[in-house]
């Protein structure tokens, strides 16, 4: 395990942002709120992955393909810690639907 979890007390409403630039990484404001700066992995929810660079792809077990396509058995927080990524964080914030979150994972 590499990954430190960072559990946000934010609404799901609530922007986030990236701990090194203070980017809005998740911004609202933006008609495409997927605003990722360098310093992002992915962005998930339990429900399927809105963003992910090609690097931290290619430390998962599973293609993002594969895990889309079995999305209905797939539990996205577990495999995204099986990356072997050497070393990063995962933020963890509401989704405004009970039981599913958000990740961004950051480089550490
Ligand atoms: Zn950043």
């Amino acid at each position: 395990m590499s990954y430190q979890l960072i559990e946000l007390d934010i609404q799901a409403t609530d922007n986030i942002q990236c701990l090194h630039c203070q980017q809005h990484v998740i911004n609202w404001a933006e008609e495409q709120y997927i605003q990722p700066c360098e310093h992002v992995l992915f962005i998930a929810m339990d429900i399927g992955f809105e963003y992910m660079t090609d690097e931290f792809e290619q430390t998962m077990p599973r293609s993002v393909d594969d895990l889309h396509a079995h999305d209905d058995q797939v539990n996205m927080f577990a495999e995204i810690v099986k990356s072997t990524y050497p070393d990063y964080l995962i933020f963890k914030s509401d989704l405004g639907i009970e039981g599913y979150f958000r990740y961004v994972g950051f480089t550490a």
